[in-house]
């Protein structure tokens, strides 16, 4: 299951999951049981990217800023983007020409397969007026 990444969401409450749950929410979860979520943590070698989608994140540059302003030398967006870069192997066509993608790292990252579905997502946020970004690229808005 760990393998197969569809199935990342078969792993949920076995004995590979933490299956920690959050407290009761006030203004969230409202239409959960006690208004308690799900908190699933990989209870495994490989930890939590084991038991995750695979959504290829970088993360907040934002984040890796004030750990740097808190003491972690090093770590400052700046520093870190040089190795995101050089560990993708990026095969989507439309970021090519990007300054925050690489290519040829162990790491493939596709646009994974999509559905005539994502088409009418992103017509509908088109249509909203939000503006479709690349999460990894200069704005992560
Ligand atoms: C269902 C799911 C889907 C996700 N999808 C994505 C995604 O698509 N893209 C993305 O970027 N991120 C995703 N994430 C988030 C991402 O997987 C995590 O943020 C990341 O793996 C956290 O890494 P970590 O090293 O901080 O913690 P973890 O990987 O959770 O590592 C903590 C480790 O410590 C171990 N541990 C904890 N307590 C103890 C203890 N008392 N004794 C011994 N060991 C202990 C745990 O078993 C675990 O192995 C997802 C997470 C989940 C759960």
């Amino acid at each position: 299951m760990i393998q197969v990444p569809i199935a990342a969401l078969g792993l949920q409450n076995t004995k590979e999951d933490w299956a920690f749950r959050t407290v009761p929410q006030k203004h969230a979860c409202l239409g959960l049981k006690e208004q308690r979520s799900a908190w699933p943590r990989g209870k495994v070698l490989g930890g939590s990217s084991s038991l995750n989608i695979m959504h290829y994140i970088r993360g907040s540059k934002h984040d890796y800023d004030s750990w740097a302003r808190e003491g972690c030398e090093g770590w400052d967006f700046k520093a870190v983007l040089p190795y995101f870069i050089k560990s993708e192997d990026n095969q989507i066509l439309a970021l090519n020409d990007s300054e925050y993608h690489g290519k040829g790292g162990y790491l493939t990252v596709t646009d994974g397969s999509t559905t005539p579905l994502v088409d009418v997502f992103e017509r509908a946020m088109r249509e909203l007026g939000y503006p479709l970004t690349d999460c990894n690229g200069k704005s992560q808005k």
